[in-house]
């Protein structure tokens, strides 16, 4: 390898080793998953899907494929399933193109209120190939608003309504937002990109019974290689594949899908069950603590693995808490609150999740001491000292819980 890219991966290894990740988007990776991820499975075109391949030599990507749909379809018990997306956002972007044409209506969650880029932002492909109306959460509650949602599926008649979140920590009522959907002929699509691995563990309901298309990434809470899978009632597969490939991408990742298969085989174990309720536990946990300290939770709670914290009457920036704890080896994301009167650039939150840090090994006693660390960080902000005395606490606590 290139000297100067192995020392950089080194770096990597190192950085992760040593911070504390609070990103709820991120995972550590088991060694069998990045083995899978770096085989040589790389090396093969297999444009096409097993059996009907646009190339020859085929015939050991075939198993793995149809291994990897196999077991992805136990793990979701869903009737179809593509293993294919390269990413969360290609995913996303064959299941519109599978059944709706551009300029066709969809209601999707504003990103403000924690929904996601290819929910219809208007940077963003999907805000530009199709006519998004945006609902959002209540200002009172913070949560869901799916009186808004009905009144507008009425008012818009969408083709499609889509729901999933990128920051939202409560349980999202899917038969609710089936029947809005029933009701007004509109498809219903659930991205479960980040509670993917929750709802395979199955302390989170499943959208299976009333969705259309579930689009998911495999890389945040279900730990496995960075990617995407779709899955979807059968009268929708043969379209679904289309706009997968050729409709979307060439040629399949097949070490990525390797690796896909080795993570849901992984993820039908009862230690991933425990690791999910141990996921959930550390965020409750740490919510309820922050709660305690006199921070103010959006939405007042968390239900799943991440939870926002709306920093407002603490006089300090979400960017500002970001840079803050970055220093001391504690690593998390500002984030918008739900109609955050600050630019995205600056906001008025932060989002913590616990994914990365349980797989680590950390539980209550530690999530705790992480709270208390973050704590001490913002009320010590002018002591220009005071992020190198945490950042020793933060590496002995990472010394003790070594990832690899
Ligand atoms: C992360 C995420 C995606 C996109 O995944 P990428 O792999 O980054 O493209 C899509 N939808 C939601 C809700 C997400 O949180």
């Amino acid at each position: 390898m290139s000297d100067f890219i192995s020392k950089l991966i080194k770096e990597e290894f190192l950085r992760q080793e040593l911070t504390i990740n609070l990103i709820a988007s991120e995972n550590y990776a088991p060694q069998n998953v990045l083995d899978a991820t770096g085989s040589v499975l790389t090396n093969k075109y297999a444009e096409g899907y097993p059996g009907k391949r646009y190339y020859g030599g085929c015939e050991i990507v075939d198993k793995v494929e149809n291994y990897a749909i196999t077991q992805g379809k136990k793990l979701f018990s869903c009737e179809h399933i593509n293993v294919q997306p390269h990413s969360g956002s290609s995913a996303n972007f064959a299941v519109y193109l599978s059944v709706l044409k551009p300029g066709d209506t969809i209601l999707g969650m504003d990103l403000s209120c924690g929904g996601h880029l290819t929910h219809g932002h208007k940077v963003n492909f999907s805000g530009k190939i199709f006519n998004f109306i945006p609902y959002h959460v209540s200002p009172e509650t913070e949560q869901l608003d799916y009186d808004e949602i009905e009144i507008l599926a009425n008012q818009h008649q969408p083709k499609m309504i889509v729901a999933g979140a990128s920051a939202y920590s409560r349980t999202i009522d899917f038969k609710r937002l089936y029947d809005i959907a029933q009701k007004n002929h509109a498809l219903l699509f659930i991205d479960i990109a980040h509670i993917a691995g929750l709802i395979a563990a199955d302390i989170h309901p499943s959208p299976m019974p009333y969705a259309d298309f579930v689009s998911s990434t495999t890389h945040k809470t279900l730990r496995g290689p960075r990617g995407g899978i779709i899955m979807s009632k059968l009268d929708h597969a043969q379209k679904l594949d289309k706009a997968v490939m050729p409709g979307s991408q060439g040629g399949p990742l097949m070490h990525v899908i390797a690796a896909k298969a080795v993570a849901f085989d992984n993820a039908l174990t009862p230690e991933f069950k425990s690791y999910q309720e141990q996921v959930v536990k550390n965020s409750k946990t740490m919510c309820q603590e922050f709660k305690n300290l006199g921070y103010k939770i959006v939405s007042g709670d968390t239900d799943n693995h991440l939870f926002l914290i709306d920093l407002r009457n603490k006089n300090i920036s979400g960017k500002e808490v970001e840079k803050l704890l970055e220093q001391s080896g504690i690593i998390l994301n500002s984030n918008s609150i739900p109609f955050d009167p600050t630019p995205p650039t600056v906001t008025s939150g932060i989002r913590i999740g616990t994914p990365a840090v349980t797989t680590r090994g950390f539980k209550e006693k530690e999530v705790l001491q992480v709270v208390h660390l973050i704590d001490e960080a913002i009320k010590n902000k002018l002591d220009t000292n005071f992020a190198q005395k945490l950042k020793v606490e933060v590496q002995d606590l990472c010394k003790r819980f070594k990832i690899y």
